[in-house]
Protein backbone atom coordinates (compact mmCIF):
# COMPACT_ATOMS: atom_id res chain seq x y z
CA UNK A 1 0.00 0.00 0.00
CA UNK A 2 1.57 3.37 -1.12
CA UNK A 3 -0.03 6.76 1.03
CA UNK A 4 0.00 9.95 -0.23
CA UNK A 5 0.07 10.06 -3.71
CA UNK A 6 -2.17 13.42 -4.86
CA UNK A 7 -5.37 12.76 -4.71
CA UNK A 8 -8.10 14.19 -6.66
CA UNK A 9 -9.97 13.48 -9.98
CA UNK A 10 -7.49 13.62 -12.79
CA UNK A 11 -9.90 12.91 -15.58
CA UNK A 12 -13.02 14.41 -14.43
CA UNK A 13 -11.67 17.23 -13.24
CA UNK A 14 -9.18 18.47 -15.81
CA UNK A 15 -11.38 17.44 -18.54
CA UNK A 16 -9.68 15.26 -20.71
CA UNK A 17 -11.39 12.04 -22.15
CA UNK A 18 -11.08 8.95 -19.31
CA UNK A 19 -9.13 5.95 -20.76
CA UNK A 20 -11.78 3.17 -20.54
CA UNK A 21 -10.99 -0.93 -20.99
CA UNK A 22 -13.62 -3.17 -22.36
CA UNK A 23 -12.87 -6.48 -21.29
CA UNK A 24 -14.69 -8.75 -23.81
CA UNK A 25 -16.41 -8.30 -27.54
CA UNK A 26 -19.73 -9.81 -27.38
CA UNK A 27 -23.02 -9.23 -27.70
CA UNK A 28 -22.38 -6.45 -24.47
CA UNK A 29 -18.94 -4.91 -25.45
CA UNK A 30 -19.94 -4.27 -28.88
CA UNK A 31 -23.08 -2.83 -27.42
CA UNK A 32 -20.78 -0.57 -24.80
CA UNK A 33 -18.66 0.32 -27.48
CA UNK A 34 -21.32 1.82 -29.76
CA UNK A 35 -23.29 3.98 -26.57
CA UNK A 36 -20.34 5.02 -24.96
CA UNK A 37 -19.01 6.81 -27.92
CA UNK A 38 -22.26 8.09 -28.63
CA UNK A 39 -22.40 9.55 -25.51
CA UNK A 40 -18.87 11.22 -25.84
CA UNK A 41 -16.55 8.72 -24.43
CA UNK A 42 -14.33 7.94 -26.83
CA UNK A 43 -11.06 7.08 -25.76
CA UNK A 44 -11.62 3.01 -25.16
CA UNK A 45 -9.85 -0.14 -25.93
CA UNK A 46 -11.32 -3.27 -26.63
CA UNK A 47 -9.80 -6.83 -25.10
CA UNK A 48 -11.07 -9.35 -26.97
CA UNK A 49 -9.45 -12.91 -26.37
CA UNK A 50 -10.86 -14.14 -30.24
CA UNK A 51 -9.92 -13.00 -33.54
CA UNK A 52 -13.55 -12.19 -33.82
CA UNK A 53 -16.27 -10.61 -32.01
CA UNK A 54 -19.55 -12.26 -31.60
CA UNK A 55 -18.80 -14.31 -27.95
CA UNK A 56 -21.61 -16.82 -27.38
CA UNK A 57 -22.73 -16.76 -31.13
CA UNK A 58 -19.30 -17.18 -32.09
CA UNK A 59 -18.20 -19.71 -29.71
CA UNK A 60 -20.93 -22.20 -29.85
CA UNK A 61 -21.42 -23.73 -33.24
CA UNK A 62 -23.42 -26.79 -32.96
CA UNK A 63 -26.05 -28.06 -35.00
CA UNK A 64 -29.63 -26.55 -33.94
CA UNK A 65 -28.01 -23.27 -32.30
CA UNK A 66 -30.81 -20.95 -32.04
CA UNK A 67 -31.74 -18.49 -30.30
CA UNK A 68 -35.17 -18.74 -27.97
CA UNK A 69 -35.94 -15.16 -27.76
CA UNK A 70 -37.85 -13.62 -31.06
CA UNK A 71 -34.98 -11.92 -32.97
CA UNK A 72 -37.20 -8.61 -33.87
CA UNK A 73 -36.43 -8.11 -29.47
CA UNK A 74 -32.98 -10.22 -29.61
CA UNK A 75 -32.03 -7.09 -31.40
CA UNK A 76 -29.90 -3.64 -30.11
CA UNK A 77 -32.71 -1.02 -30.22
CA UNK A 78 -29.98 1.50 -32.11
CA UNK A 79 -29.76 -1.36 -34.99
CA UNK A 80 -33.35 -2.96 -35.14
CA UNK A 81 -32.89 -5.46 -38.35
CA UNK A 82 -34.90 -5.78 -41.02
CA UNK A 83 -33.69 -8.53 -42.22
CA UNK A 84 -34.16 -11.35 -39.80
CA UNK A 85 -35.32 -14.52 -41.46
CA UNK A 86 -36.91 -16.23 -39.10
CA UNK A 87 -39.07 -14.97 -35.72
CA UNK A 88 -36.40 -16.99 -33.92
CA UNK A 89 -33.24 -16.71 -35.47
CA UNK A 90 -30.10 -19.32 -35.50
CA UNK A 91 -26.93 -19.07 -34.00
CA UNK A 92 -24.87 -18.01 -37.47
CA UNK A 93 -27.68 -15.38 -38.21
CA UNK A 94 -27.01 -14.07 -34.71
CA UNK A 95 -23.03 -14.34 -35.65
CA UNK A 96 -23.53 -12.49 -38.59
CA UNK A 97 -25.77 -9.63 -37.57
CA UNK A 98 -23.20 -8.82 -34.33
CA UNK A 99 -20.18 -8.75 -37.05
CA UNK A 100 -22.36 -6.33 -39.19
CA UNK A 101 -23.40 -3.91 -35.79
CA UNK A 102 -19.79 -4.32 -35.18
CA UNK A 103 -18.81 -3.13 -38.81
CA UNK A 104 -21.19 -0.58 -39.26
CA UNK A 105 -20.13 1.25 -36.36
CA UNK A 106 -16.57 1.07 -36.56
CA UNK A 107 -16.60 -0.78 -33.34
CA UNK A 108 -13.70 -3.24 -34.61
CA UNK A 109 -11.05 -0.37 -34.93
CA UNK A 110 -11.74 -0.17 -31.04
CA UNK A 111 -10.80 -3.88 -30.69
CA UNK A 112 -7.51 -5.48 -29.98
CA UNK A 113 -8.52 -9.14 -31.14
CA UNK A 114 -6.62 -12.80 -29.87
CA UNK A 115 -5.35 -10.46 -26.52
CA UNK A 116 -6.77 -11.78 -23.51
CA UNK A 117 -6.84 -10.22 -20.22
CA UNK A 118 -4.58 -11.88 -17.25
CA UNK A 119 -5.47 -9.43 -14.75
CA UNK A 120 -6.38 -6.42 -13.43
CA UNK A 121 -5.81 -4.83 -10.19
CA UNK A 122 -6.16 -1.27 -8.57
CA UNK A 123 -2.98 0.47 -8.22
CA UNK A 124 -1.76 3.66 -6.92
CA UNK A 125 1.95 4.62 -8.87
CA UNK A 126 4.07 7.68 -8.22
CA UNK A 127 3.56 8.61 -11.77
CA UNK A 128 0.25 8.73 -11.91
CA UNK A 129 -2.24 11.60 -10.39
CA UNK A 130 -4.72 9.10 -9.06
CA UNK A 131 -5.51 5.04 -9.07
CA UNK A 132 -5.44 3.62 -11.97
CA UNK A 133 -6.87 0.14 -13.27
CA UNK A 134 -3.59 -1.83 -14.01
CA UNK A 135 -4.30 -4.37 -17.21
CA UNK A 136 -1.97 -7.51 -18.07
CA UNK A 137 -3.02 -9.73 -21.01
CA UNK A 138 -2.14 -13.30 -21.45
CA UNK A 139 1.33 -11.80 -23.47
CA UNK A 140 2.59 -9.76 -20.79
CA UNK A 141 1.93 -6.20 -21.73
CA UNK A 142 0.64 -3.48 -19.32
CA UNK A 143 -2.16 -0.48 -19.83
CA UNK A 144 -3.25 1.45 -17.43
CA UNK A 145 -7.06 2.67 -17.25
CA UNK A 146 -9.23 5.11 -15.40
CA UNK A 147 -12.11 2.97 -15.75
CA UNK A 148 -12.90 -0.87 -16.72
CA UNK A 149 -15.60 -2.70 -18.16
CA UNK A 150 -15.96 -5.85 -17.75
CA UNK A 151 -18.24 -7.62 -20.98
CA UNK A 152 -16.98 -11.52 -20.65
CA UNK A 153 -20.44 -13.08 -19.90
CA UNK A 154 -22.10 -14.97 -18.09
CA UNK A 155 -22.09 -18.75 -19.96
CA UNK A 156 -18.46 -18.89 -21.33
CA UNK A 157 -16.93 -21.38 -19.45
CA UNK A 158 -17.67 -25.01 -20.25
CA UNK A 159 -18.13 -27.47 -17.81
CA UNK A 160 -17.01 -30.48 -17.86
CA UNK A 161 -18.91 -33.69 -16.33
CA UNK A 162 -17.30 -35.43 -13.33
CA UNK A 163 -17.13 -38.62 -14.83
CA UNK A 164 -14.29 -41.53 -14.24
CA UNK A 165 -13.24 -42.25 -17.18
CA UNK A 166 -13.90 -39.36 -19.44
CA UNK A 167 -10.80 -39.46 -21.22
CA UNK A 168 -10.57 -42.80 -22.18
CA UNK A 169 -13.16 -42.50 -24.68
CA UNK A 170 -11.92 -43.50 -28.48
CA UNK A 171 -14.48 -42.07 -30.27
CA UNK A 172 -15.15 -38.51 -31.15
CA UNK A 173 -15.95 -36.53 -27.62
CA UNK A 174 -16.23 -33.20 -27.57
CA UNK A 175 -17.99 -30.19 -24.80
CA UNK A 176 -21.33 -28.70 -27.23
CA UNK A 177 -19.20 -25.57 -27.13
CA UNK A 178 -16.25 -26.96 -28.85
CA UNK A 179 -18.38 -28.46 -31.50
CA UNK A 180 -16.22 -31.01 -33.39
CA UNK A 181 -17.25 -30.33 -37.06
CA UNK A 182 -14.82 -32.86 -38.79
CA UNK A 183 -16.82 -35.71 -36.29
CA UNK A 184 -18.75 -37.97 -38.72
CA UNK A 185 -22.85 -38.29 -37.95
CA UNK A 186 -24.47 -39.64 -40.89
CA UNK A 187 -25.02 -43.40 -39.72
CA UNK A 188 -22.78 -43.25 -36.64
CA UNK A 189 -24.33 -44.07 -32.71
CA UNK A 190 -24.35 -40.67 -30.84
CA UNK A 191 -24.05 -40.25 -27.18
CA UNK A 192 -25.39 -36.84 -25.70
CA UNK A 193 -25.32 -36.38 -21.76
CA UNK A 194 -27.57 -33.58 -20.73
CA UNK A 195 -30.81 -32.39 -21.46
CA UNK A 196 -30.75 -28.96 -20.75
CA UNK A 197 -31.82 -26.24 -23.84
CA UNK A 198 -28.04 -26.57 -26.09
CA UNK A 199 -28.99 -30.62 -25.72
CA UNK A 200 -32.67 -30.56 -26.89
CA UNK A 201 -31.55 -28.26 -29.73
CA UNK A 202 -29.34 -30.38 -30.61
CA UNK A 203 -31.03 -33.83 -30.58
CA UNK A 204 -33.82 -32.16 -31.96
CA UNK A 205 -31.16 -31.34 -35.20
CA UNK A 206 -29.26 -34.51 -35.76
CA UNK A 207 -31.48 -37.43 -34.71
CA UNK A 208 -32.84 -38.01 -37.99
CA UNK A 209 -29.38 -38.33 -39.65
CA UNK A 210 -27.24 -40.66 -36.94
CA UNK A 211 -27.86 -43.90 -36.86
CA UNK A 212 -28.21 -44.48 -32.93
CA UNK A 213 -29.08 -41.40 -30.74
CA UNK A 214 -28.72 -42.44 -27.21
CA UNK A 215 -29.79 -39.05 -24.80
CA UNK A 216 -28.15 -39.58 -21.07
CA UNK A 217 -31.17 -37.96 -18.96
CA UNK A 218 -30.26 -36.23 -15.29
CA UNK A 219 -33.09 -34.59 -15.20
CA UNK A 220 -36.49 -33.90 -16.98
CA UNK A 221 -37.44 -30.69 -18.48
CA UNK A 222 -40.44 -28.74 -19.17
CA UNK A 223 -40.40 -27.65 -22.65
CA UNK A 224 -43.12 -25.40 -24.49
CA UNK A 225 -42.76 -25.84 -28.59
CA UNK A 226 -40.84 -22.99 -30.19
CA UNK A 227 -43.89 -20.90 -32.29
CA UNK A 228 -40.92 -20.87 -35.48
CA UNK A 229 -41.62 -19.04 -38.52
CA UNK A 230 -40.16 -17.64 -41.69
CA UNK A 231 -40.43 -14.31 -42.73
CA UNK A 232 -41.33 -13.44 -46.22
CA UNK A 233 -39.32 -11.33 -48.32
CA UNK A 234 -42.58 -8.93 -48.62
CA UNK A 235 -42.58 -8.48 -44.50
CA UNK A 236 -38.46 -7.41 -44.84
CA UNK A 237 -39.21 -4.82 -48.02
CA UNK A 238 -41.95 -3.58 -45.74
CA UNK A 239 -39.61 -3.38 -42.85
CA UNK A 240 -36.74 -1.79 -44.91
CA UNK A 241 -39.18 0.91 -46.22
CA UNK A 242 -40.71 1.63 -42.94
CA UNK A 243 -38.67 1.08 -40.36
CA UNK A 244 -40.10 2.42 -37.46
CA UNK A 245 -42.41 -0.26 -37.50
CA UNK A 246 -39.94 -2.67 -36.32
CA UNK A 247 -40.86 -1.37 -32.78
CA UNK A 248 -44.17 -3.17 -32.81
CA UNK A 249 -42.82 -6.52 -32.59
CA UNK A 250 -39.86 -5.29 -30.47
CA UNK A 251 -42.11 -3.90 -27.63
CA UNK A 252 -44.99 -6.67 -28.28
CA UNK A 253 -42.35 -9.54 -27.34
CA UNK A 254 -40.65 -7.23 -24.95
CA UNK A 255 -43.76 -7.02 -23.09
CA UNK A 256 -44.96 -10.40 -24.06
CA UNK A 257 -41.97 -11.71 -22.53
CA UNK A 258 -41.66 -10.11 -18.94
CA UNK A 259 -45.76 -10.69 -19.04
CA UNK A 260 -45.50 -14.99 -18.99
CA UNK A 261 -42.11 -16.35 -18.26
CA UNK A 262 -40.64 -13.26 -16.66
CA UNK A 263 -43.94 -13.41 -14.39
CA UNK A 264 -43.98 -16.80 -14.29
CA UNK A 265 -40.23 -17.30 -11.66
CA UNK A 266 -41.32 -14.42 -9.78
CA UNK A 267 -44.28 -15.44 -8.18
CA UNK A 268 -46.98 -15.73 -10.70
CA UNK A 269 -48.97 -18.70 -10.26
CA UNK A 270 -51.77 -18.52 -12.39
CA UNK A 271 -48.68 -17.91 -15.00
CA UNK A 272 -46.66 -20.80 -14.00
CA UNK A 273 -49.78 -22.56 -14.39
CA UNK A 274 -50.68 -21.92 -17.53
CA UNK A 275 -46.97 -22.51 -18.73
CA UNK A 276 -47.07 -26.19 -16.92
CA UNK A 277 -50.56 -26.69 -18.92
CA UNK A 278 -48.40 -25.79 -22.12
CA UNK A 279 -45.85 -28.38 -21.50
CA UNK A 280 -48.03 -31.11 -20.54
CA UNK A 281 -50.11 -30.40 -24.08
CA UNK A 282 -46.71 -30.20 -26.15
CA UNK A 283 -45.48 -33.68 -24.18
CA UNK A 284 -48.68 -35.27 -25.12
CA UNK A 285 -49.02 -34.17 -28.07
CA UNK A 286 -45.45 -34.89 -29.18
CA UNK A 287 -45.09 -37.93 -27.38
CA UNK A 288 -47.39 -40.72 -28.14
CA UNK A 289 -45.27 -44.00 -26.17
CA UNK A 290 -47.13 -43.43 -22.01
CA UNK A 291 -43.96 -45.06 -20.88
CA UNK A 292 -41.49 -42.55 -22.44
CA UNK A 293 -43.60 -39.72 -21.92
CA UNK A 294 -43.41 -40.81 -17.66
CA UNK A 295 -39.64 -40.28 -18.09
CA UNK A 296 -39.63 -37.39 -19.90
CA UNK A 297 -42.73 -35.67 -17.46
CA UNK A 298 -41.04 -33.43 -14.49
CA UNK A 299 -41.46 -33.57 -10.86
CA UNK A 300 -40.52 -30.35 -10.05
CA UNK A 301 -42.78 -26.96 -11.30
CA UNK A 302 -41.98 -25.79 -14.66
CA UNK A 303 -39.87 -22.55 -14.83
CA UNK A 304 -37.92 -24.01 -12.03
CA UNK A 305 -34.95 -24.90 -14.22
CA UNK A 306 -34.76 -22.40 -17.52
CA UNK A 307 -37.61 -23.28 -19.42
CA UNK A 308 -36.74 -24.60 -22.79
CA UNK A 309 -38.42 -23.57 -26.14
CA UNK A 310 -38.15 -26.48 -28.44
CA UNK A 311 -40.28 -27.80 -31.34
CA UNK A 312 -37.98 -30.60 -32.30
CA UNK A 313 -36.87 -32.68 -29.18
CA UNK A 314 -39.79 -34.31 -28.47
CA UNK A 315 -40.64 -35.99 -32.14
CA UNK A 316 -36.71 -36.73 -32.09
CA UNK A 317 -36.26 -38.85 -28.86
CA UNK A 318 -39.97 -40.46 -29.97
CA UNK A 319 -38.08 -41.59 -33.04
CA UNK A 320 -37.08 -45.38 -33.72
CA UNK A 321 -33.63 -44.87 -34.12
CA UNK A 322 -33.49 -43.17 -29.82
CA UNK A 323 -33.16 -44.52 -26.47
CA UNK A 324 -33.53 -42.09 -23.40
CA UNK A 325 -31.23 -43.36 -20.51
CA UNK A 326 -32.39 -42.50 -17.37
CA UNK A 327 -30.41 -44.55 -15.24
CA UNK A 328 -27.19 -42.81 -13.82
CA UNK A 329 -23.83 -42.92 -15.80
CA UNK A 330 -21.19 -45.02 -14.34
CA UNK A 331 -18.59 -44.97 -15.98
CA UNK A 332 -17.18 -43.94 -19.13
CA UNK A 333 -14.81 -46.31 -21.12
CA UNK A 334 -12.71 -46.63 -24.75
CA UNK A 335 -16.03 -47.66 -26.23
CA UNK A 336 -18.90 -45.69 -24.46
CA UNK A 337 -20.97 -45.50 -21.57
CA UNK A 338 -21.80 -47.79 -18.47
CA UNK A 339 -24.87 -46.95 -16.35
CA UNK A 340 -25.29 -48.14 -12.74
CA UNK A 341 -27.74 -50.77 -13.64
CA UNK A 342 -24.70 -52.96 -15.84
CA UNK A 343 -26.07 -51.31 -19.28
CA UNK A 344 -22.69 -50.38 -21.82
CA UNK A 345 -23.87 -48.09 -25.03
CA UNK A 346 -21.40 -48.69 -27.23
CA UNK A 347 -20.85 -45.21 -29.10
CA UNK A 348 -18.83 -43.54 -31.83
CA UNK A 349 -19.65 -40.05 -31.02
CA UNK A 350 -20.02 -38.31 -27.46
CA UNK A 351 -21.44 -34.95 -26.86
CA UNK A 352 -21.35 -33.15 -23.60
CA UNK A 353 -23.69 -31.22 -23.53
CA UNK A 354 -23.29 -29.83 -19.71
CA UNK A 355 -23.62 -26.21 -19.78
CA UNK A 356 -21.58 -23.60 -18.47
CA UNK A 357 -20.01 -22.34 -14.80
CA UNK A 358 -22.41 -19.84 -13.85
CA UNK A 359 -20.40 -18.87 -11.55
CA UNK A 360 -17.05 -17.14 -13.21
CA UNK A 361 -18.06 -14.16 -14.54
CA UNK A 362 -15.02 -12.44 -15.55
CA UNK A 363 -13.06 -15.03 -14.03
CA UNK A 364 -10.46 -16.94 -14.10
CA UNK A 365 -9.13 -13.70 -14.87
CA UNK A 366 -7.36 -12.26 -11.51
CA UNK A 367 -9.18 -8.89 -10.47
CA UNK A 368 -7.42 -6.92 -7.73
CA UNK A 369 -9.62 -4.19 -5.94
CA UNK A 370 -8.46 -1.80 -3.18
CA UNK A 371 -6.12 -2.85 -0.44
CA UNK A 372 -5.67 -5.69 -2.03
CA UNK A 373 -9.05 -7.35 -2.52
CA UNK A 374 -9.36 -10.38 -4.46
CA UNK A 375 -12.33 -10.78 -6.21
CA UNK A 376 -12.24 -14.75 -6.46
CA UNK A 377 -12.12 -14.92 -2.57
CA UNK A 378 -14.84 -11.67 -2.41
CA UNK A 379 -17.42 -13.99 -4.24
CA UNK A 380 -16.29 -17.01 -2.91
CA UNK A 381 -18.27 -18.99 -6.17
CA UNK A 382 -21.47 -17.46 -4.96
CA UNK A 383 -20.90 -14.20 -6.37
CA UNK A 384 -23.09 -10.65 -5.62
CA UNK A 385 -22.93 -7.34 -6.72
CA UNK A 386 -24.78 -4.43 -6.29
CA UNK A 387 -27.88 -4.02 -9.31
CA UNK A 388 -25.62 -6.33 -11.34
CA UNK A 389 -22.86 -3.95 -12.38
CA UNK A 390 -20.84 -2.76 -9.53
CA UNK A 391 -19.38 -3.64 -6.06
CA UNK A 392 -17.38 -2.03 -2.92
CA UNK A 393 -13.97 -2.32 -3.32
CA UNK A 394 -13.82 -2.43 -6.53
CA UNK A 395 -13.34 1.42 -8.17
CA UNK A 396 -14.67 2.47 -11.29
CA UNK A 397 -15.05 -1.21 -12.12
CA UNK A 398 -18.48 -2.18 -13.96
CA UNK A 399 -20.07 -5.27 -15.09
CA UNK A 400 -22.18 -6.19 -17.84
CA UNK A 401 -24.63 -9.20 -17.55
CA UNK A 402 -22.80 -9.21 -13.81
CA UNK A 403 -24.01 -11.61 -10.75
CA UNK A 404 -27.88 -11.37 -9.93
CA UNK A 405 -29.30 -9.85 -13.17
CA UNK A 406 -32.08 -10.97 -14.78
CA UNK A 407 -31.29 -13.81 -16.97
CA UNK A 408 -34.41 -16.21 -17.66
CA UNK A 409 -36.47 -16.22 -20.54
CA UNK A 410 -35.73 -12.82 -21.72
CA UNK A 411 -33.38 -10.84 -24.30
CA UNK A 412 -29.84 -10.14 -22.68
CA UNK A 413 -29.19 -7.70 -24.75
CA UNK A 414 -32.08 -5.56 -23.35
CA UNK A 415 -30.58 -5.80 -20.10
CA UNK A 416 -27.20 -5.24 -21.13
CA UNK A 417 -28.48 -1.98 -22.99
CA UNK A 418 -30.01 -0.59 -19.69
CA UNK A 419 -26.29 -1.34 -17.97
CA UNK A 420 -24.72 0.54 -20.28
CA UNK A 421 -26.66 3.49 -20.19
CA UNK A 422 -26.29 3.13 -16.49
CA UNK A 423 -22.78 3.14 -16.61
CA UNK A 424 -22.57 6.40 -19.01
CA UNK A 425 -24.64 7.83 -16.44
CA UNK A 426 -22.18 7.14 -14.00
CA UNK A 427 -19.67 8.77 -15.61
CA UNK A 428 -21.39 11.56 -16.61
CA UNK A 429 -21.77 12.48 -12.97
CA UNK A 430 -17.97 11.69 -12.79
CA UNK A 431 -17.07 14.68 -15.24
CA UNK A 432 -20.05 16.88 -13.86
CA UNK A 433 -19.04 16.73 -10.23
CA UNK A 434 -15.51 16.31 -10.87
CA UNK A 435 -15.25 12.77 -8.64
CA UNK A 436 -12.29 10.50 -8.87
CA UNK A 437 -14.13 7.38 -8.59
CA UNK A 438 -17.26 5.57 -7.54
CA UNK A 439 -17.98 2.01 -6.01
CA UNK A 440 -21.24 0.67 -4.71
CA UNK A 441 -20.83 1.81 -0.85
CA UNK A 442 -20.85 -1.43 0.98
CA UNK A 443 -24.21 -1.10 3.16
CA UNK A 444 -25.84 -0.73 -0.54
CA UNK A 445 -24.33 -3.90 -1.44
CA UNK A 446 -25.34 -5.73 1.60
CA UNK A 447 -29.06 -4.41 1.73
CA UNK A 448 -29.62 -5.07 -1.60
CA UNK A 449 -28.38 -8.05 -1.78
CA UNK A 450 -30.19 -8.94 1.97
CA UNK A 451 -33.72 -8.22 0.16
CA UNK A 452 -32.96 -10.24 -2.24
CA UNK A 453 -31.80 -13.30 -0.23
CA UNK A 454 -35.56 -12.51 1.55
CA UNK A 455 -37.40 -12.43 -1.43
CA UNK A 456 -36.05 -15.46 -3.59
CA UNK A 457 -38.14 -18.11 -1.74
CA UNK A 458 -41.04 -16.24 -3.07
CA UNK A 459 -39.18 -17.39 -6.57
CA UNK A 460 -39.95 -20.74 -8.54
CA UNK A 461 -36.24 -21.43 -8.48
CA UNK A 462 -36.08 -21.87 -4.84
CA UNK A 463 -39.79 -22.94 -4.03
CA UNK A 464 -40.18 -25.06 -7.33
CA UNK A 465 -38.61 -28.51 -6.18
CA UNK A 466 -35.25 -28.44 -8.15
CA UNK A 467 -32.02 -27.82 -8.65
CA UNK A 468 -30.19 -25.79 -11.20
CA UNK A 469 -27.11 -24.03 -12.58
CA UNK A 470 -28.78 -21.04 -11.37
CA UNK A 471 -27.78 -21.99 -7.57
CA UNK A 472 -24.26 -20.90 -6.88
CA UNK A 473 -21.97 -22.29 -3.82
CA UNK A 474 -24.58 -20.31 -1.23
CA UNK A 475 -27.51 -22.33 -1.88
CA UNK A 476 -29.40 -19.71 -3.82
CA UNK A 477 -29.90 -19.12 -7.42
CA UNK A 478 -27.77 -16.16 -8.52
CA UNK A 479 -30.59 -14.33 -10.29
CA UNK A 480 -32.55 -11.61 -9.84
CA UNK A 481 -36.10 -12.33 -7.40
CA UNK A 482 -38.45 -9.82 -8.36
CA UNK A 483 -40.20 -9.16 -11.68
CA UNK A 484 -37.60 -8.21 -14.76
CA UNK A 485 -39.20 -5.12 -15.39
CA UNK A 486 -38.44 -3.50 -11.58
CA UNK A 487 -34.94 -4.13 -12.45
CA UNK A 488 -34.97 -1.98 -16.04
CA UNK A 489 -36.87 0.89 -14.42
CA UNK A 490 -34.62 1.10 -11.28
CA UNK A 491 -31.58 0.92 -14.44
CA UNK A 492 -32.81 4.01 -15.58
CA UNK A 493 -31.71 6.67 -12.96
CA UNK A 494 -28.69 5.78 -10.80
CA UNK A 495 -29.59 6.05 -6.97
CA UNK A 496 -26.22 8.13 -6.79
CA UNK A 497 -27.14 7.63 -2.83
CA UNK A 498 -26.58 4.15 -3.13
CA UNK A 499 -22.79 4.69 -4.46
CA UNK A 500 -19.56 6.31 -2.72
CA UNK A 501 -18.59 9.09 -4.76
CA UNK A 502 -14.81 10.10 -3.71
CA UNK A 503 -12.74 12.99 -4.51
CA UNK A 504 -9.56 11.81 -2.64
CA UNK A 505 -9.11 7.75 -3.18
CA UNK A 506 -5.00 7.17 -3.60
CA UNK A 507 -4.60 5.99 -0.23
CA UNK A 508 -6.88 2.66 -0.66
CA UNK A 509 -5.62 1.48 -3.53
CA UNK A 510 -2.82 -1.68 -4.14
CA UNK A 511 1.05 -0.11 -4.57
C1 LIG B 1 -25.53 -21.96 -26.03
C2 LIG B 1 -26.10 -20.66 -25.56
C3 LIG B 1 -27.37 -20.27 -25.95
C4 LIG B 1 -27.89 -19.06 -25.51
N1 LIG B 1 -29.14 -18.73 -25.90
C5 LIG B 1 -29.66 -17.55 -25.47
C6 LIG B 1 -30.95 -17.17 -25.86
O1 LIG B 1 -31.62 -17.92 -26.55
N2 LIG B 1 -31.44 -15.97 -25.44
C7 LIG B 1 -30.69 -15.14 -24.64
O2 LIG B 1 -31.15 -14.04 -24.29
N3 LIG B 1 -29.46 -15.49 -24.26
C8 LIG B 1 -28.94 -16.67 -24.64
N4 LIG B 1 -27.71 -17.03 -24.23
C9 LIG B 1 -26.99 -16.14 -23.35
C10 LIG B 1 -25.97 -15.34 -24.17
O3 LIG B 1 -24.73 -15.64 -23.64
C11 LIG B 1 -26.28 -13.86 -24.12
O4 LIG B 1 -27.52 -13.62 -24.72
C12 LIG B 1 -25.22 -12.99 -24.81
O5 LIG B 1 -24.64 -13.57 -25.92
C13 LIG B 1 -24.17 -12.59 -23.81
O6 LIG B 1 -23.34 -11.65 -24.44
P1 LIG B 1 -22.11 -11.04 -23.68
O7 LIG B 1 -21.43 -10.15 -24.66
O8 LIG B 1 -22.53 -10.48 -22.40
O9 LIG B 1 -21.17 -12.29 -23.35
P2 LIG B 1 -20.50 -13.33 -24.34
O10 LIG B 1 -21.29 -13.51 -25.57
O11 LIG B 1 -20.20 -14.55 -23.54
O12 LIG B 1 -19.13 -12.62 -24.76
C14 LIG B 1 -18.06 -12.49 -23.86
C15 LIG B 1 -16.79 -12.21 -24.65
O13 LIG B 1 -15.74 -11.93 -23.74
C16 LIG B 1 -14.54 -12.55 -24.20
N5 LIG B 1 -13.70 -12.75 -23.03
C17 LIG B 1 -14.01 -13.43 -21.90
N6 LIG B 1 -12.99 -13.37 -21.01
C18 LIG B 1 -12.02 -12.62 -21.60
C19 LIG B 1 -10.72 -12.19 -21.20
N7 LIG B 1 -10.22 -12.49 -20.00
N8 LIG B 1 -9.99 -11.43 -22.06
C20 LIG B 1 -10.47 -11.09 -23.29
N9 LIG B 1 -11.69 -11.49 -23.73
C21 LIG B 1 -12.45 -12.23 -22.89
C22 LIG B 1 -15.04 -13.84 -24.83
O14 LIG B 1 -14.11 -14.37 -25.75
C23 LIG B 1 -16.33 -13.37 -25.51
O15 LIG B 1 -16.12 -12.95 -26.83
C24 LIG B 1 -27.15 -18.24 -24.65
C25 LIG B 1 -25.88 -18.66 -24.22
C26 LIG B 1 -25.37 -19.85 -24.66
C27 LIG B 1 -24.00 -20.26 -24.19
Amino acid sequence: MQEGINAGAPWASSGRQPKIAIVGAGMSGIAAVIKLRKAGYRNLTVYEKADRVGGTWRENTYPGLSCDIPSRWYSFRFALNPEWTHRFSYGPEIQAYLEKVARDFDVESAIRFGTAVKSLDYVVLPSEEAPKWRLVTEGGETSLYDVVISATGILHQPVMPDIPGLTSFEGAIFHSAHWDHSAELNGKRVGVIGTGSTAAQIIGDITSRVGEMVVFQRTPQWMVPLPQTEYSPGLKRLLRFLPFLQWLPYFFYFFAGLRTFGAATVGDKKMQERISQACLTNLAQNVPDRDLRARLTPDYQAACKRLILCSSFYPAISSENAELVTEKIQEIDAKGVCTEDGQHYELDVLVLATGFDPSAFILPTKVTGEKGLDLEEFWHRAPRAHRAVAMPGFPNFWMLEGPTGPVGNLSLITISEHQIDFVIQMLDKMKRDGHAAISAREESYVGYNDAMREALPNTVWMSGGCTSWYMDDSGLPNLYPWAPGRYLKSMRRPKFEEFHLRDEVAATASA
